[in-house]
């Protein structure tokens, strides 16, 4: 056992001594019984949201894209008399709730696996454009949106991850009104409207902010009309990731969550299914809307 283990099990001894003795002062002893959550537990005190789109045949991929596949390996009572099941999956890396990673759209910029933590795990800013973004299919997010989600929250801290609300995530999973398509191949890319964050912004946000990564509840950073991916260009360019069809941002404040978004460590992947989850730490003031 290493020193420093001996210290932190002396200290959790002492604590558990502590407890102990507050629980004989009490009658009911079978309640102190139960082991006590750390006093440092992280995520003690607030609520879990998860920001993810589940997997499934429905899940919107990019039009030229297959879909998902999830297909049965075993599924049911063994000859030992046990359940078993076992699936293979299959998927395109760009659909679902998924990261962009760098090299998506950046040559030789890091790719799923080489993401850092820090970029992944962080304090999470949600500037709400959903009023203008559904009434305009092609909205294009400004840096004037930026500027009055800062009015109100400050200007946004470094090493943030930035996310935005259009609510397009209530259209989930229906093609025509989440992509403005239902078509597939070629035809139905050159039909996409949705909304995403204008190439002017992006340049902002690599000019004068220090953003962790920019996330969005529609299928990609850019507008669905885009045909030249500025965005993603100038944005991944600079090792910012992005996190893409992700659900449910109207249940987070402006400010105050923290995002923990765990891609598949997929090695040389120019993208990978993400779990997004956030915690909202109790008493933080709720969504304003
Ligand atoms: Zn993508």
């Amino acid at each position: 056992m290493r020193q420093g283990q001996a210290v932190a099990n002396r200290a959790s001894a002492l604590r558990g001594a502590g407890a102990l003795a507050a629980c004989a002062g009490l009658a009911l002893l079978a309640a102190c019984s139960k082991p006590q959550p750390a006093d440092n537990a992280p995520f003690a005190n607030g609520e879990w949201v998860d920001l993810t789109h589940a997997l499934g045949p429905e899940t919107v991929f990019w039009p030229t894209d297959g879909d998902f596949v999830h297909e049965e390996n075993f599924h049911g009572h063994t000859d030992g008399g046990w359940f078993y099941s076992s699936y293979d999956l299959r998927l395109p890396e760009h659909g679902g709730t998924h990261l962009d990673a760098p090299e998506h759209f950046a040559e030789g910029r890091e790719t799923a696996d080489e993401v850092p933590l820090s970029r992944l795990i962080a304090p999470a800013a949600v500037v709400d454009v959903s009023e203008a973004a559904l009434a305009d299919r092609d909205y294009l997010f400004t840096v004037e949106d930026l500027a009055a989600w800062e009015a109100g929250n400050g200007q946004l801290p470094a090493g943030s991850i930035l996310l935005f609300r259009t609510g397009y995530d209530r259209y989930w999973p229906d093609r025509e009104s989440y992509m403005g398509t239902a078509l597939r191949g070629a035809e139905g890319v050159a039909a996409l409207h949705f909304p995403g964050l204008s190439p002017d912004l992006a340049q902002f946000l690599v000019d004068e902010r220090e953003v962790a990564a920019v996330g969005l509840d529609t299928p990609s950073l850019d507008y669905g009309q885009s045909a030249d991916f500025r965005v993603h260009r100038i944005l991944l360019a600079q090792n910012i990731p992005g996190f893409e069809n992700v659900a449910n941002l109207g249940a987070l404040p402006a400010w105050g969550a923290t995002v923990v978004a765990l891609p598949a460590k997929v090695r040389d992947g120019s993208g990978a299914p993400l779990r997004i989850v956030a915690f909202v730490p109790e008493g933080t003031p709720p969504p304003a809307r």
